[in-house]
């Protein structure tokens, strides 16, 4: 998809409302990889220069997360994609497979979750 200040604004709003469906502070948004590369080396250690090869990445310690536009080619990609990166900062321990996947298709459909505790 082609970057504009239009598509931008729209999801900014749409990581905004997934964020408080998911309970988690609304994560700084980076849309392309000199954003990224602008940021400080620490906020995005593990996903600097390898970070235009994925739709988006999980900064999960930092709340931020990377939206590759440029590779993204459709809305429903998008809004998977944030649903996606945002459910890496809901479940930080969680890593990839069947229950990540249930979880994305949750949130796409609009399920809220209760915010993240620590295990005791
Ligand atoms: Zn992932």
């Amino acid at each position: 998809m082609k970057l504009d200040p239009d598509l931008r604004l729209g999801i900014y709003e749409k990581v905004g409302i997934y964020a408080d469906r998911f309970s988690v502070p609304e994560p700084k948004v980076l849309l392309t990889t000199r954003e990224v590369l602008d940021m400080p080396k620490e906020m995005t250690e593990g996903g600097r220069t390898s970070a235009y090869k994925y739709l988006g990445l999980s900064y999960n310690n930092q709340s931020l997360i990377f939206i590759n536009i440029r590779k993204i080619s459709n809305e429903k990609d998008l809004e998977n994609t944030i649903v996606h990166e945002l459910i890496h900062q809901r479940f930080p321990y969680l890593s990839h497979g069947k229950r990540f996947n249930k979880l994305v298709r949750q949130g796409l459909r609009g399920k809220k979750f209760l915010p993240y505790q620590k295990r005791k």
